[in-house]
């Protein structure tokens, strides 16, 4: 792997490892690298979880994400007070004492290579990750989905028997109390090779329920207590029928294998439903969190279903002082501008920036931008009316929530409706599909009775205001994509759609499977 290294350090020298890095197991070593660097990147440390050899489940991942958020540890430093937690079956106990174990060998292996690395474990990771990412993120296609047929499902179940079996194997020889599970699992699975097999067999113009109703008896006549228990709690029948429900209409046979794979995936990965934002029959959503959907689902699965942490990236906290010191300002008795600076350099100060050149650079960015915004203000002749304003209102089943940076009463009477922005501006044509600003306008309706006539994002630091065109501004419009958005979720549809304008942006890329081969 080393020898894949960027010699001069650029993401453009590194074809030859961009396409190694696309292997699977390339990007597993290189997540193992990055979490013994690095043990706060849990984005690294899921993909550990999740793959060979720990295989963990996502739903158990979920589970360990909310024992790290409960008590304030990173994922790492978790997985310890998880093996306790009420919630995290024997399996998955069992398979994150296997990570500990094989984290401290790694561990003491990564210590013993140190002096032959010559360069710090973290620069090496870093160096790696770049290395990895260059292609995709230059832009290059990604491969579709395989055409599979029930054929190759049958396939699929013979090689998940093959490993499974190899993998309880190995663990016969240890000491431990639930090793009858671990059997009864492979047993269920071979069962289920027999079941996909026999389906396949099946008499022309049977239909695969009534297939399923006689194979189904038969097998389950040969299980144990335990392994009908896990036989009928599988989520292969349900995925087979549900498969043949969009049967073509010439009455030919469904091609199974897209929904087989699918129920192996979520054999692996149970229901996520309990980790879904609910509310009563709909969702809690966000602008933010449509955004990300709509952008990529399998990113909005890593960020708001599982939680993975992620580190703020210094951008993100530049962004967040600045709209400390708008917020407070506006709070305050506050009229000029040496109060908005101490302000600044307050929130500046606790927000643990440093003293590198582009930490310098924005500091001075921001002070001339406050600057600016504060002679607008001043001769403004519109009326900022409130800021930080929260809505929260119902549409649909889903519950919809967010905050107002600032609202003006413009002199005609109207209301402005602004979002401050930190990053670089969008032009009006970019904003026609805009969702934020145009949810607020249905939130102000909703929620505060207002309508707003203009909506406008303010680029703070170009000391620029782009209104979002009026036609944007459409209820009908917004209520379609939530309602369509929230449904996806619902059925937990978290398929990733990799374009280089949402992976350049995403912190899962290493956990991510679309960047793989
Ligand atoms: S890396 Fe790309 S495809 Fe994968 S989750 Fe992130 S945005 Fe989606």
């Amino acid at each position: 792997m080393i020898a894949f290294t960027p010699s001069d350090g650029s993401a453009g020298a590194v074809e030859g490892a961009g396409a190694f890095f696309e292997r699977a197991t390339a990007r597993d070593v290189l997540a193992w690298l990055r979490l013994l660097s690095d043990p706060t990147d849990s984005a690294a440390i899921v993909r550990a979880l999740g793959r060979p050899p720990i295989e963990m489940r996502q739903v158990d991942i979920a589970r360990v994400v909310q024992v790290a958020r409960k008590a304030k540890l990173d994922m790492l430093a978790a997985l310890g007070p998880a093996t306790e937690a009420p919630q995290m079956p024997p399996e998955a106990r069992e398979r994150i004492e296997r990570f500990q174990a094989l984290h401290g060998e790694a561990q003491v292996a990564f210590e013993a290579l140190r002096p032959r690395l010559g360069c710090s474990p973290q620069e090496l990771a870093a160096e790696l990750t770049i290395a990895s990412e260059a292609r995709l993120l230059g832009g290059e296609t990604f491969s579709g989905p395989r055409a599979q047929t029930l054929e190759a499902t049958v396939e699929l179940m013979r090689e998940e028997v093959l490993g499974g079996a190899t993998r309880i194997a190995g663990r016969l020889g240890e000491l431990r109390l639930d090793t009858d599970l671990d059997i009864s699992h492979g047993v269920v699975r071979s069962l289920e090779l027999v079941k996909l097999a026999a389906l396949k067999e099946r008499p022309p113009g049977q239909s695969v329920a009534e297939a399923l109703d006689d194979i189904n008896q038969r097998l389950l006549a040969a299980c144990t207590p335990l392994q009908r228990e896990i036989f009928q709690t599988s989520t292969l029948d349900e995925t087979l029928l549900g498969a043949e429900r969009g049967e073509p209409e010439d009455g030919s046979r469904p091609a199974l294998a897209p929904a087989a794979r699918g129920a192996f995936a979520r054999r692996e990965e149970p229901s996520l439903q309990a980790f879904l934002p609910r509310r009563g029959d709909g969702l809690v959503l966000s602008a933010s969190d449509i955004d990300t959907y709509r952008a990529c689902p399998l990113r909005y699965k890593f960020a708001r279903v599982l939680k993975i942490p992620s580190p703020q990236t210094l951008h993100q906290r530049f962004g967040i002082a600045v709209h400390q010191v708008l917020e407070r300002y506006h709070a305050s008795e506050h009229t000029t501008v040496q109060q908005m600076m101490e302000l600044f350099e307050g929130c500046w100060r606790r927000g643990g920036f440093g003293e590198s050149d582009v930490e310098r650079e924005l500091h001075s960015k921001a002070r001339a931008a406050l600057v600016l915004y504060h002679r607008h203000l001043e001769a403004h002749e519109a009326e900022p009316v409130w800021f930080e304003r929260s809505f929260s209102f119902k549409l649909g089943p889903h519950h919809l929530r967010g905050r107002v940076d600032r609202v003006d009463k413009l002199p005609d009477g109207a209301y402005e409706l602004i979002d401050y922005k930190t990053g670089r501006p969008r032009t009006a044509e970019q904003l026609k599909d805009d969702v934020q600003l145009s949810l607020y306008a249905v939130g102000a309706r909703e929620s505060w009775e207002v309508e707003a006539e203009r909506l406008s994002y303010y680029y703070i630091l170009d000391d620029l205001k782009v209104p979002v065109p009026s036609a944007e501004m459409d209820t009908d419009w917004i209520a379609r994509v939530v309602a369509e958005v929230g449904e996806a979720i619902m059925e937990q549809r978290f398929e990733p759609t990799p374009s280089p304008a949402a992976c350049g942006l995403c912190d899962f890329r290493i956990a991510c499977p679309a960047w793989e081969r």
